[in-house]
């Protein structure tokens, strides 16, 4: 049990804690699924981009899927190994993919066609042949919430199949660049097994139909997206997601990556903060805290749910409000019509759920310095990143200066 009191007056509220165990736990029940067949299990940083978590991912072997530069930089500087990082994203500077090529990454996965014609030229003035992978829109609606939903052809992301198969022919004949893998991402927070082996079955096939051609690709790219149980969905098991991908492989040598993002982050983050105060409207009733959108953006953005814990009040009879922040938005709350016992200032209010689209969906609105971040490991607690001063948020400001 993490004593959240004892750390939230250690480091101050709002706080960040991840508990890093948790973490190790999900990374090994998911490497353990794919156990007889080789895989790389890249984590999917932009859930949690905390190098120390970075870090400890790449202590246990894991890659590291990134979706722009700075992510790379990130994966290079926690440790990642070069060959099993992934560079992803529909859209890529130049200056990027430039970048990525010369850190000899295992690959970049390519969206589109421009993309393609993009990375062959910056591929040849580096005189190379650029590791490519392509990532295909299966079409395939993965019943998700439409926010988090990547793999319908109304969706910005990768291509079909038939342009995916043109595009490897055409990479197959240029001088510089390897296709050496195919990627699929339908999606976020599945909880439905189906639409995942129906892109696979989809995916699959297009590979056995590029070795007729005698393109030989090495990487089965299955993207991330296994949900996880913020409140009472059906999740999926580790087994059951890796036997229906493993199932639609058969006679294929492929190494199978995977793209865990918040799979592994998410139920080892809580998110602390202290009450403010209470008020009324009427009958509604509103509880202040000192957290807010800026800190935790999904239940604003998504209208996530989070389950909310208070801790020592477990005798007193709740009744409903509305979780609030202090930003000047209506839109910024924690939670609505959640039950709680009456508060009073300076209780503590744990918020499950948050280690993955935390943190790192956090900005600064309102002039408000992002949360400190603290891992928890083996019972012990270390500051993974400082809380953010206002000399930090004004650092890169020019003010314009009367003479
Ligand atoms: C966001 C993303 C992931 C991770 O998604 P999770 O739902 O956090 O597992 C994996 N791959 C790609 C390409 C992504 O964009």
């Amino acid at each position: 049990m993490i004593d959240f009191l004892a750390l939230a007056k250690k480091y101050g509220t709002p706080l960040y804690v991840y508990d890093f165990d948790a973490m190790q736990a999900q990374y090994e029940a998911l490497k353990e699924a794919f156990k007889g067949r080789k895989s790389i299990l890249a984590y999917a940083i932009k859930a949690n981009s905390n190098i120390s978590v970075i870090q400890h991912f790449a202590t246990l072997g894991a890659g590291a899927d990134c979706v722009s530069i700075g992510e790379v930089r990130r994966a290079l500087l926690a440790g990642v190994a070069p060959y099993k990082i992934i560079f992803s994203g529909v859209g890529k500077r130049d200056d990027e993919i430039q970048e990525a090529l010369a850190s000899n990454i295992l690959y970049i996965n390519v969206e589109s066609d421009a993309e393609l014609s993009r990375v062959e030229l910056i591929a040849k003035r580096l005189g190379m042949a650029a590791r490519i992978s392509i990532r295909v829109n299966p079409n395939i609606d993965p019943k998700t919430h439409p926010y988090i939903s990547t793999g319908l052809h109304d969706n910005k992301f990768g291509v079909d199949i038939n342009t995916a198969k043109r595009m490897y022919l055409r990479a197959n004949n240029s001088e510089y660049l390897d296709p050496i893998g195919i990627h699929f991402h339908i999606g976020s927070q599945l909880t439905e097994l189906e639409p995942i082996r129906e892109a696979a079955i989809i995916v699959a096939d297009l590979v056995r139909s590029l070795q007729t051609v005698n393109i030989d690709l090495k990487f089965f790219d299955i993207g991330g997206g296994l949900g996880i149980r913020y409140r009472d969905e059906e999740t999926i098991e580790p087994y059951e997601y890796a036997q229906a991908i493993l199932s639609t492989l058969t006679a294929l040598e492929l190494t199978v990556v995977c793209e865990p993002g918040r799979f592994l982050t998410a139920n080892a983050g809580y998110f602390l903060t202290k009450v403010l105060y209470e008020k009324c409207h009427d009958h509604k009733r509103f509880v202040i805290v000192d957290g807010a959108m800026n800190d935790l953006l999904r239940p604003s953005l998504y209208g996530a749910y989070h389950r909310i814990e208070v801790i020592g009040k477990e005798d007193v009879e709740p009744t409903v409000a509305d979780i609030v922040g202090p930003v000047c938005e209506s839109g910024d709350f924690l939670a609505k019509s959640y039950p709680l016992p009456s508060l009073e200032h300076n209780d503590l209010l744990i918020v499950h759920s948050a280690g993955a689209y935390g943190f790192g969906m956090g900005s600064n609105y309102n002039t408000r310095g992002r949360s400190a971040e603290v891992a928890v490991e083996n019972t012990k607690s270390r500051l993974i990143r400082q809380r953010e001063s206002f000399e930090d948020l004004i650092a890169l400001e020019t003010p314009y200066l009367k003479r």
